[in-house]
């Protein structure tokens, strides 16, 4: 499961933050995240979107410090194209084969989406094939009586990833889906 943190909803949008989780049963639950330099993913080409950034303006202080950290680009803070490499290279150690990765995303047109512009805006391939695109908004469509318990602090896209997988894992697991 994937969550980005971003300052804009459209394919090219910059992404601020990338926080992931593996998730079923016998999974490690390993994890990932990083918060990105803003100015290397603008040098990039990715852009940012007045309403997005209004938007943030109105979150709660733990969730804008992502905003903060990725403005300031400090040590925390990977370039666009370190952040991706590392996010490569995570979801390689997770599942070595490039056909069998399955990566969750909110939305159809989101965070898959985003992360492959960014992934095309540094000249790279994307990490997994397009047949392992999995859409987690459609998923817990179909199950609105599974409720999902939020852990952490909503929109910093770690704990976001994490809560959303475990209730994909419930919702396919109540829908009495294989591991
Ligand atoms: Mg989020």
């Amino acid at each position: 499961m994937v969550d980005l943190e971003t300052l804009g909803t459209k394919p090219g949008s910059l992404i601020l933050s990338i926080g992931a989780t593996t998730f079923g049963r016998g999974a490690s639950g390993s994890k990932f995240h990083a918060v990105i330099k803003r100015q290397t993913a603008l040098d990039a080409g990715l852009t940012e979107d007045a309403a997005t950034v209004a938007w943030w303006a109105k979150q709660s202080p733990e969730a804008r410090k992502t905003l903060d950290l990725a403005t300031a680009g400090g040590t925390m803070t990977l370039a666009l194209g370190d952040a991706l490499c590392d996010f490569s290279t995570w979801l390689y150690n997770e599942c070595h084969d490039h056909k069998e990765r399955r990566v969750w995303g909110n939305g159809a047109s989101f965070d898959n989406v985003l992360i492959h512009g960014a992934y095309r805006a540094c000249g790279f391939y994307p990490a997994w094939d397009y047949t392992g695109d999995r859409c987690y908004r459609t998923l817990k469509a179909l199950r609105p009586d599974i409720r999902m318990n939020r852990t952490g602090t909503h929109h910093n896209a770690l704990d976001d990833a994490v809560s959303q997988a475990q209730h994909a894992f419930d919702i396919l697991e109540g829908m009495g889906y294989g591991w």
